[in-house]
């Protein structure tokens, strides 16, 4: 069966092209056929942030030339299926990707599944490391942070924790504006750490306190702390070595993720890690979840950095698992849900 999937749910256009094999078990793989991106965050940069508007526009001028270089890429005039992001994510960026796969499905005459965004980017990791074993999964983007617990791909995905208030992708990246870095921050904040000493400024490690919520994250706490760090320096005429800073910052970010993750696969009595999501591109909270899962003995499946941010290949493999599953497929009158759950894998 080959699935076409769909994302347009934030500054990404994807479409993405794989081929299941297996059985309705859902513990079958994908091969990937292609994986066509095009991204509007230049388009964005100068205003600091994503534009909703702008990402809307956007993604209607890239929807249908991604779309046929998915098709020539993949070799193919038509998929089985298609999938497509129905949410979470915003509003108007969401429904053209939707309104562009409901309009295909509809003209080839094939099953079309509207399926969770944060679902792809657990299931992307398939393509690399194969079936997915029950799992808790680390979900670090832009917009999100979510520790997951996950029993099969077909499964409702239950959520263990989340973030109470800034997603750890939105605390680089607003890190990064308050140090003059640019947008977006991640990747560069990422860069500038690998010349500092992450044990400079002790920053605090939000929620990790013996009453606080064991899978939950706040991160404005720790932005704060930045932001007094730099504010009280300049106060002073004292030099800031930006480096160090960032360094602290991700060392504190990649502390607390990995060790409430850790928590979670231990009180769950569960071997195996995912990562994901667009953070989890972050070399420092690749490298110490790989040392704490190795201390701890548990698998840890990280998907390559390009398949960690937004992607069709994502949606693609989710939709895929869930057809296979038996699934009926999603109606086409279903309707784009900006804040769709996590445990909503599919709209039925
Ligand atoms: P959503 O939250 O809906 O998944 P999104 O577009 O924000 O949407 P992604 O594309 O998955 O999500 O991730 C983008 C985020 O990842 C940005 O906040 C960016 O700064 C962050 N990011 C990317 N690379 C790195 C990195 N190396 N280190 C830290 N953060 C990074
Ligand atoms: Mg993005
Ligand atoms: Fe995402």
């Amino acid at each position: 069966m080959i699935v076409m999937g769909i994302e347009s749910s934030c500054d990404e256009t994807g479409v993405g092209i794989v081929r299941y094999t297996g059985d309705a078990s859902g513990t079958g793989t994908c091969e990937m056929l292609a994986d066509e991106v095009a991204s509007s965050v230049d388009e964005h940069a100068r205003f600091g942030g994503v534009v909703p508007e702008i990402a809307s526009r956007a993604h209607l001028e890239a929807i249908v030339p991604t779309m046929r270089r998915a098709l020539t890429q993949a070799g193919i005039r038509r998929p089985d299926a298609v999938a497509v992001t129905i949410g979470p994510g915003l509003a108007g960026a969401l429904l053209v990707g939707v309104a562009a796969a409901k309009a295909y499905a509809a003209a080839w005459n094939v099953p079309f599944y509207a399926v969770n965004h944060l679902g792809g980017h657990v299931a992307v990791d398939t393509l690399e490391h194969g079936p997915m074993p029950e799992c808790v999964a680390l979900l670090v983007s832009g917009g999100h942070t979510h520790l997951l617990e996950v029993s099969s791909l077909a499964e409702p995905i239950v959520e263990l924790g989340s973030t109470v208030d800034d997603a750890a992708g939105e605390a680089f990246d607003k890190v990064a504006r308050l140090l003059g870095l640019g947008y977006p921050g991640g990747p560069v904040l990422d860069a500038l750490a690998a010349e500092g000493d992450p044990r400079a400024v002790a920053f605090p490690r939000g929620m990790t306190g013996p009453r606080d919520s064991r899978y939950d994250f706040s991160f404005s706490g720790l932005k704060t702390a930045v932001a007094r760090h730099v504010e009280s320096a300049q106060r002073a005429g004292r030099p800031i070595v930006v480096a160090d800073v960032a360094a602290s910052f991700q060392e504190a970010v990649a502390d607390v993720l990995t060790m409430k993750a850790l928590r979670a696969v231990t009180d769950r009595g569960i071997g195996t890690l995912v990562l994901g999501g667009g953070a989890t591109a972050n070399s420092r909270i690749r490298s110490l979840a790989e040392e704490r899962c190795a201390a701890a003995g548990v698998t840890l499946r990280v998907p390559t950095p390009r398949r960690c941010t937004d992607n069709g290949v994502m949606i693609a493999t989710l939709g895929a698992h869930i057809a296979a599953s038996g699934a009926e497929p999603s109606p086409l009158t279903a309707a784009t849900d900006p804040g769709l759950p996590v445990s909503v894998s599919q709209i039925v």
